[in-house]
């Protein structure tokens, strides 16, 4: 599709020496004529005389409506009619909007009033552009009309968006099925509405003075859609530009201050319990390898290493700095690291913008900047990365190696992190905190794990996001070749900002984070526990080669749990194939139940589980296994443990690796069994039927978006 963007800025041009930031029904109508979004004729009527005239001239029924700056919705103030038909209703129908106008708010400044041709009867959806401080121009879609802000019924791409995601956005929204016709009315033009969605948001994105579209309603139709109300705010302040670095750079900087091959602390010290000191302690007992160099002013030595005044003294190459110093000296401290070529400052210190001291961690972040050097933090607990022995951190130590990334905003979620992974094993190559990110944030630090061999797995916790459309662009990226998991915190916080328009106040919630992190293929978490879990699950967890999953349980209400849980995190189950369902039924007592879920029933042997967990891991059409398990004397929770750790590793000899997620129901003895299993690398949960489906379904959600199982579910 063609556009005059030119036509569109030269009304907008003239709205903005006129000193308005509204558009006026006229100008509206000339911008959406610029970017082919059919409009109903109009005209506007100065006084009741012309209004007849107008209403005389024209064949289909109108639609009256007040022009005013001062009246955000029209319908609340009496200020439309609709099905005005001959000379004599137009002249009440004028009187009547202008004087309900009047009466609604006296000091309305009214400009007069829109005579509109009435469009046929259809659905009413809402159609708008938005700019987020978070993540800049937005198109949103949602059932619309004067119930818009009651059904919250919306959801959002960031602008531009194609025709291809605006069909997208037409399933996304929870009244999707009305498009389709219910209780009589005709299926509406899909199509048509997708097409003025992308040109909505091609405008907004387009001309960056519009801060906000309102069609609302949208009338649509079988044969086509109509903007019966459009409304375009305006916003003339030039958007601050936040500086971003190019992928290579930050790859360049990233790799240095992960791996770096010289560390300096600022601030080391001899005496305990002073962060400089565990700082030192930690990367000593964490077993890193590279140069360690103490800076204090007046120390000889530190823990047995060799102390400088400066970082300018130190004799080689240094890639990070660590500092354990008051706020107020680090920026002086800053470039000196410049000057010595340090990539990445880690700044632990606390005492900047988090308490309201913005003008100190502006100077930091100034001297960071013109001295080319990377921050972390401030206000961390420092990071980790277990591959290169490196903890950079005042926490304790934590070595154990594996796929897992984690990062944090907060210091307690990262200590809950470390927490959590000691007690479940959870092998990880990073954690790193982010603090106040005056600096490093998500995106660079998922740019740096896209590339890095030993993470496969990223989990993040984010209070805010500084700079949404990066993340957004980078986690599109990342998310294809790695699972990325964001426990998105302060949902709740978000509805407060008062808006001028429907789109604006639908967009101040959590919704947008929600819609763009699902379309940059992020799997969103809620809780903090789901968070650590899904990301030690995603790693454990093989890839599955297709959608059937089947359910094997000792007892008939753990299956019910469990195909609840699975029709929640959208998993299909498995129908059952004659002969797959005879088979089962040869291991299983004649009141068992074979179909999916297979039920072998509460009183059977050890046996009776290995038979049917080893048919289920060899046939093919099965494609990943839920196990649920509860508690008898006669197959104990220890036993059945050990039987399917040895079932499983018995299949993965073979070549065979399905995904395998197991619930373990009981008394306390279930604990130790999940641990055992979970040591043998098959996830286990004990008192859940939830979790590990939760988890499987997250595997999938992956695997789906990553484009590695072909249909989407649901
Ligand atoms: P406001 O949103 O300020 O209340 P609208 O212009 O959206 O005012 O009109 C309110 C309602 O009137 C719409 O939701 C729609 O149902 C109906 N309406 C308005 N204009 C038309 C029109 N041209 N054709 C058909 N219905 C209309
Ligand atoms: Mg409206």
């Amino acid at each position: 599709m063609t556009f005059d963007t030119q036509h569109v800025r030269a009304v907008i041009e003239r709205a903005k020496s006129e000193e308005r930031t509204m558009l006026t029904p006229d100008e509206a109508l000339a911008v959406a004529n610029a970017y082919q979004i059919p409009v109903p004729a109009q005209q506007i009527a100065n006084s009741a005389e012309e209004a007849a005239s107008i209403v005389e001239s024209r064949e289909r029924p109108q639609v009256f409506k007040v022009i005013s700056n001062d009246i955000v919705h029209k319908t609340d103030a009496g200020a439309v009619v609709t099905g005005v038909v001959g000379a004599d209703a137009a002249r009440d129908a004028y009187d009547g909007v202008v004087s309900n106008a009047k009466s609604s708010n006296p000091d309305a400044s009214i400009e007069g009033v829109l005579v509109q041709e009435q469009a046929e009867a259809g659905l009413e959806v809402i159609v708008g552009g938005t700019t987020d401080p978070v993540f800049g121009k937005l198109v949103a879609f949602g059932l619309g009309g004067i119930m818009v802000e009651v059904l919250q019924d919306v959801t959002f791409r960031l602008a531009p968006a194609t025709t291809e995601d605006a069909r997208e956005m037409l399933d996304e929204i929870s009244g999707s099925e009305m498009l389709d016709g219910v209780r009589g009315m005709p299926a509406v033009d899909r199509g048509g509405i997708a097409r003025l969605t992308a040109s909505v948001s091609q405008l907004i994105a387009d001309v960056p003075q519009i801060s906000e579209i309102d069609l609302n309603p949208v009338i649509a139709t079988a044969d086509g859609v109509c903007a019966v109300d459009v409304r375009i705010l305006l916003d003339f302040e030039e958007p601050v530009q936040r500086p971003r670095p190019s992928q290579e750079e930050i790859l360049a900087a990233m790799s240095r201050i992960m791996r770096p091959s010289a560390v300096a602390v600022i601030g080391a010290s001899a005496e305990e319990g002073k962060i400089g000191n565990s700082v030192m302690k930690n990367l000593i007992d964490g077993g890193y390898q590279g140069h360690l160099y103490p800076v204090h002013p007046r120390a000889e030595e530190i823990l047995g290493k060799k102390c400088y005044a400066s970082v300018l003294d130190i004799p080689t190459e240094v890639d990070i700095a660590i500092f354990c110093i008051p706020a107020r000296f680090v920026a002086s401290v800053i470039a000196e690291c410049g000057e010595k070529n340090i990539a990445g400052a880690i700044l632990i210190p606390s005492g900047f913008a988090e308490i309201g001291e913005h003008e100190l961690q502006n100077e930091v972040v100034e001297a960071a900047r013109k001295h080319n050097v990377r921050l972390m933090g401030p206000n961390i607990y420092g990071f980790y990365y277990t591959h290169h022995d490196l903890c950079a951190t005042f926490c304790t130590p934590y070595t154990e190696r594996g796929p897992v990334a984690l990062s944090s905003q907060s210091g307690g979620v990262g200590m809950a992190i470390i927490g959590f992974s000691r007690s479940a094993k959870m092998g990880v190559s990073a954690i790193v905190g982010l603090g106040n990110k005056a600096d490093i944030d998500e995106d660079d630090l998922l740019t740096f794990f896209e590339e890095d061999p030993n993470t496969q797995v990223v989990a993040m916790h984010v209070e805010d996001l500084k700079d949404g459309r990066a993340f957004a662009e980078v986690a599109s990226r990342v998310s294809k070749k790695k699972p990325v998991v964001v426990l998105k915190a302060g949902r709740t916080q978000q509805g407060a900002r008062a808006a001028s328009s429907h789109t604006g106040a639908l967009a101040g919630n959590d919704r947008v984070y929600d819609a763009v992190l699902r379309q940059s293929g992020v799997i969103r978490v809620h809780s903090l526990n789901d968070m650590l879990e899904y990301a030690r699950g995603l790693a454990v967890l093989p890839d599955p080669k297709g959608e059937n999953v089947l359910i094997l349980t000792g007892a008939g209400g753990s299956g019910v749990l469990l195909s609840d849980a699975c029709v929640d995190h959208g998993l299909k189950l498995m129908g059952m194939p004659e002969d797959l369902d005879a088979a089962f039924r040869e291991f299983i007592p004649p009141f068992g139940a074979a179909g999916n879920p297979v039920d072998i029933t509460g009183g059977e042997p050890p046996s009776t589980y290995s038979a049917t967990i080893d048919l289920a891991l060899h046939d093919e059409r099965i494609h990943a296994l839920i196990l649920g398990y509860w508690h008898t004397i006669i197959t104990p929770p220890m036993v059945f443990a050990e039987l399917l750790a040895d079932a499983v590793e018995r299949a993965r000899e073979e070549g065979i690796d399905k995904p395998v997620a197991c619930s373990l129901v009981g008394d306390v003895e279930v604990e130790e069994a999940c641990e055992f299993l979970n040591d043998h690398q098959v996830l286990a949960y004990p008192y859940t039927a939830e979790k590990p489906v939760a988890v499987l379904g997250a595997k999938y959600q992956w695997s789906h978006q990553a484009r590695m199982l072909d249909s989407p579910i649901g």
